[in-house]
Formats: structure tokens, sequence, C-alpha cells
């Protein structure tokens, strides 16, 4: 016997949550984002099973594009932080991904390139993120610079990526649209707005392209309720069994530092999933697992290997039954928000330990 600790992803979860991005955005194009190994799913399957709806795909890193094309992606793949050296410029070139300019070296990079084919760009904007970009006033020129060169395709795409979307009618938003009609004044150029956040809750935010993330995954990017972000369904349930159970009297410890007391006589069960499979070490006692459906809360130090929860109030629990650490009926955003962070994290840091297993409901 395996041990029982495994990543359940619902393929079709995300299928259905891809065509929740594309009908709530039905005038714009909508771009997969599998970046970080697809926010931890798998980066290949998710790819996959996106193959006949999504129009093109958006990584971090020539390495994520790559890894794609050889398991046989054919679309068109956004490095959405641009080539990092001039060897990556061939690279794209021969893949067709797709190269986001950001700042002047990438620009003088791409018009020197020695390349026989014409490479996709984007013009990334600092409309107000202030950490990659152009001004919205060197646009126009770069633009005209760009579209000079022969290694740049036609259709020029412009872009920018909001600091606050996730907090509906921030005004930073607001300035980042105005920026961006700054950057793109005069031009006929397509242009590409809405992550995850902006998509669901920002309409005047869609245009040619939206580039939703999180929400493929089923994940609200919002801290509160949002009806758009209702029929999400999150795709990912993390997992694992019990594999002891033991009574402990009143005064009595559990786990590293013994910082979890009994106050009662509780019965504890381990569970065979911890650290080191990314349920977060800073977890603290409360938080709630799923076991036999019902929400027990973790008792005590996460370990590496194992977590220990207070099941005293549990009618039934034997070894072998079934944990849920965040799934449907317990969303990892719970998690994210005891350990003082966001579902984007908890997600990302989960490690290859877990057994992944596709399924598709
Ligand atoms: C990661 C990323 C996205 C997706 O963001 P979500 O909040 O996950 O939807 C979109 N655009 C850029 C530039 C990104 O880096």
């Amino acid at each position: 016997m395996a041990r029982p600790t495994r990543a359940t992803i619902n393929l079709q979860a995300v299928r259905d949550n891809y065509q929740l991005a594309c009908t709530l955005a039905p005038q714009s194009q909508t771009m997969a984002i599998v970046k970080a190994n697809a926010y931890g799913h798998g980066a290949i399957p998710v790819a996959k099973a996106l193959a006949d709806l999504a129009p093109a795909y958006g990584v971090a890193s020539i390495e994520e594009a790559t890894e794609l094309r050889q398991a046989g992606i054919q679309q068109p793949i956004l490095l959405l932080g641009g080539a990092f050296s001039h060897d990556e410029i061939a690279v794209a070139e021969a893949n067709n991904f797709w190269l986001m300019v950001e700042n002047p070296q990438q620009k003088e990079a791409l018009l020197n390139a020695n390349v026989k084919q014409p490479i996709t760009v984007w013009i990334g904007v600092d409309t107000g993120m202030h950490r990659l970009g152009f001004a919205p006033e060197q646009v126009p020129a770069l633009h005209a610079d760009l579209q000079a060169s022969a290694n740049v395709s036609d259709g020029i795409v412009i872009c920018s990526h909001f600091a606050c979307a996730d907090e509906l009618d921030h005004q930073l938003t607001r300035q980042q649209l105005e920026r961006m009609a700054v950057a793109t004044h005069g031009l006929k150029a397509p242009t590409s707005l809405a992550n995850s956040a902006a998509l669901l809750g920002s309409p005047d935010a869609h245009r040619d392209w939206n580039r939703p993330g999180i929400m493929l995954y089923g994940c609200s990017p919002f801290s509160h309720p949002h009806p758009h972000a209702e029929p999400l369904k999150p795709a990912i349930t993390l997992s694992s069994q019990v594999i002891s159970l033991r009574e402990i009297g009143i005064g009595e410890t559990v786990g590293y530092s013994g910082i979890w007391q009994a106050t009662r006589p509780t019965t504890i069960a381990t569970v065979a999933i911890g650290y080191g499979d990314g349920y977060p070490r800073t977890t603290p006692s409360g938080t709630p697992v799923l076991i036999n459906g019902q929400q027990c809360p973790l008792a005590g130090r996460v370990s590496m290997d194992s977590i220990t929860v207070d099941v005293t109030d549990l009618p039934q629990v034997a070894i072998g039954d079934e944990v849920i650490l965040w799934g449907e009926d317990l969303p990892v955003s719970v998690v994210a928000k005891a350990n003082n962070t966001i579902s984007y994290e908890v997600l990302t840091r989960m490690t290859n330990r877990p057994e992944k297993v596709y399924i598709e409901v």
C-alpha cells in the first residue's frame, strides 16, 4: 500500500471554469494562464484539458513554455515576463512563443535579433503596478519602432496588469484604466488587461484578450462572496487518510513543542500529510479538515509527514478514513486565510510528493 496522500484534479472543473470565463466576457479571447505548473495542478494535463478551448496560454518562463510544446500543445504560448536572455528569442521564434516586451533591453534585443520569421509581441505597460512595463507615454513611439521592425508581427498587443482588481471599484483600477487609455491613444492595437479578478468583477476592463489564472482552478480571487465567482468549482482536492488514533487525558500535549494541550479527554487522529506535502507548517490549531465529511480542528503543530486532528466530536472514526485538507467542500482559501496568505501561495507551494490523480467528472 502506498502512502495515501494525493492531489485529485478534476479536469472537467477546469474546463467548466474556463467556459465561465468565456461566458462572462463573450467579446474577449480568453488566454489560459498556466504558469507555476498551472498553479500546482500540473501544467501539461491542464493545458491538454483546455486544448480544444483555449486559443493561447500564458506562462512565466521559456522552460514552462517548452514543457508544454514538448507535450504536444500547439497554441501560441505567451511568456508573460518576456525573454530573459538573447538566446530565448530564437527559441521563441522556433516554437511560436509570444514575447512580452516590458523594458528597453528586451526591445533592443528583439529589434537586433537575427530571426527569419516575425515574432508576436505584447507591449507591457506600467499603468500603476510599478513592477514591470513601459510608462504609458512611451507606448506610441515604442509601438511604432516595433511595428517598423521585420522581426515583429503585425497586431502588437498592448497589455497591462491590475494591482487591486480583487477589491471592487478600487480607485487605482480606475486610474490604471485611464492610463491605459493614454497608452493606446490613437493606436488601433488589440489590448489586454483583465486577470481573474477583473474578468469576474470589472466588465469595463474586458479587452481583446483576458488573462485568467486562479479562477480556472476554481478559486475566487476575492476575499468576499461575488455572484460571478459563485459557479467556480475547485479543481483540486488534497486528501489523505487517518493512519493512527489515540485517547489522551486532560493536560496532555500533542505534537512538536507541545503547543496544543487537551482540556478534556480527547481522541487524536493522526493524518498522513504534512508540510513536506505542501500543507503549510504555519497552519494554526483549530483550522478545519474534513473527516468523513465533517469539519474537525487541527490540533498541534504540522509535522513534515503528518498532522494531528481533534476528532473527539466525530461519532465514528477509524484508521483508513479519508481526510480532505482542501477541495470542493473546504475551499483552499480557508487554509490560506488561517495562514494570513492567499490561495495562490498555498496552491503553488504544494510539493510533488502527493500523487496527482486526474479525473473528469
Ligand atoms: C499571473 C498573471 C495573470 C493571472 O492572474 P490571476 O489573478 O491568477 O487571474 C494574468 N496576467 C499576468 C501578467 C500574470 O502574471
